[in-house]
């Protein structure tokens, strides 16, 4: 194949799209209201960390498109890899008894990176379908066993799993749970979050964390005993949530649970693998637990194909290969395995092995880190929390009592606006803004984000008096 070149950019009548979009594109968390009269900004190209919108401005995105840009965007050898196997191979089908190379390769290669005896990968479209085959097949292998009863679910409150029916119903965040939607409420049920910025008043980490792991033991009693549970989901640092890293010693207890209770242990790493904190798979590389499951999407293709995996162990595959069974495993999808998506996985691997990317988020990932909580001096910021290359602000009325402005006045917003018109995306989250940068950001690039975030908030407070 001839050498892929970076194409002159396309050009598009802008106000067309715009109407064209207003008119039809049912947007994921479309605000109807707002959106019937602002609309969307159209995005028209991007290069490693930066974008640029229909206007002609030039932006760095600190969120990495929606936590997913880990290389880096428009980087020709991805194209090149992902032209060659849609000419060589653009589709196969992949149920029963056919495959494909590039499906067969990354099975191999997730096993080989991810911890323990996860050596068995379902693919799926993205992180939600991921989630959702978990659902699936933790209720298959407990079936498979004969635990009937053991079917109930336990998550958390402020977690995000995705948005199919059942993920959103595993997700416990308020404002994604709204009257007008249904949820499975009969065998999913959730825990307080790990968020020890806003723990019960007079309780130090220890005693938070006591009180997290006494809830869910008392909650296995509640639900009629450990036969009746069949899995505990938790992302490892919750994302949307809040970015929320749990105190020290939260999830080996959460997972010493699980292993005591034979209660499935699921990590959704969809936004956590792939290097955002500095590791293939951060549950044991960084926590130190060994899940049964791990969801994986996001940075497994750097978003250039839609791809997500369920990855689990072999004591979960040896049930549900057990021999004589006759059994069928009756779910997939048309493109699971998708070799062009695979493809551009398998290159995605290779270069962020190839330029230590890992390597540079331990080394940039501190100094991210120490510069941001920097803004902490500044009156509306009650905290600055993350890991490495997944970072959040939450902005506080009052940093005595931690009382949170009224939603109404959409302060990350009006943060993430001010940012926007200085050239840096970062996304809101009603009182927060997260960044989750692509994995390539040096120390310039820290304090560019660090000192336009400072301007943006200020800014803010100027507008607020
Ligand atoms: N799980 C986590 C932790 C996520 O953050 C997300 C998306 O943000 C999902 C699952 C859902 O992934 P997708 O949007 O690819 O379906």
């Amino acid at each position: 194949m001839n050498a892929i070149n970076k194409p002159t950019v396309k050009q598009y009548d802008y106000d067309k799209i715009r109407q064209q979009d207003k008119a039809h594109f049912l947007h994921p968390w479309q605000v109807f209201d707002v959106f019937r009269e602002e609309g969307a900004l159209p995005i028209v190209e991007g290069s490693g960390n930066h974008i640029v919108d229909a206007d002609g401005k030039r932006y760095f995105d600190a969120v990495g498109g929606l936590w997913c840009n880990n290389i880096g965007l428009g980087r020709v050898e991805m194209a090149e890899a992902i032209a060659q196997q849609a000419l060589q191979l653009s589709y196969a089908n992949p149920f029963v008894d056919m495959t494909n190379a590039p499906a067969a390769e990354l099975a191999a290669k997730l096993a080989e990176l991810a911890p323990g005896s996860i050596n068995h990968v379902f693919f799926s479209c993205g992180g939600s379908t991921s989630v959702d085959t978990a659902f699936r097949l933790i209720h298959y292998y407990q079936n498979c066993r004969g635990k009937h009863d053991k079917k109930h679910i336990i998550s958390r409150i402020n977690a995000y799993h995705g948005s199919t029916y059942a993920a959103m119903s595993i997700g416990g965040k308020p404002g994604d749970h709204p009257p007008e939607f249904d949820f499975i409420k009969d065998t999913i049920h959730h825990l307080s979050y790990p968020n020890f910025y806003r723990a019960p008043a007079g309780m130090d980490e220890q005693q938070f964390v006591d009180h997290l792991v006494q809830e869910f033991e008392d909650k296995i009693a509640e639900l009629g005993g450990a036969d009746k549970v069949a899995a505990f989901f938790a992302e490892p640092v919750m994302g949307a949530g809040g970015v929320i890293v749990a105190p020290e010693g939260y999830l080996k207890r959460m997972h010493q649970i699980c292993k005591d209770n034979d209660i499935l242990y699921v990590s959704d790493e969809v936004v956590t693998a792939f290097g955002r904190l500095g590791h293939w798979f951060a549950s044991k590389e960084r926590f130190d637990i060994q899940p049964d499951i791990i969801i994986s999407a996001k940075g497994l293709t750097s978003g250039y194909q839609p791809l997500g995996a369920t990855l689990f162990s072999d004591e979960i595959f040896a049930v549900l290969d057990a021999e004589g069974s006759d059994r069928c495993f009756a779910h997939g999808f048309t493109y699971s395995g998708h070799p062009v998506a695979c493809a551009a996985a398998l290159k995605n691997i290779e270069i962020m092995e190839r330029e230590q990317l890992l390597g540079n988020v331990k080394e940039i990932g501190p100094y991210f880190e120490q510069q941001l909580k920097t803004l902490e001096d500044l009156p509306i910021v009650g905290q600055v929390r993350g890991i490495n290359f997944m970072q959040c602000v939450e902005y506080v009325a009052d940093k005595e009592t931690k009382a949170l402005f009224p939603e109404a006045l959409d302060i990350g917003k009006r943060v993430s606006n001010h940012a926007d018109a200085r050239g840096l995306i970062t996304r809101a989250i009603v009182h927060l803004n997260v960044m989750s940068p692509a994995l390539t950001m040096t120390r310039k690039d820290v304090d560019f984000i660090v000192s336009t975030l400072r301007e943006s908030i200020e800014a803010t407070m100027a507008d607020l008096r």
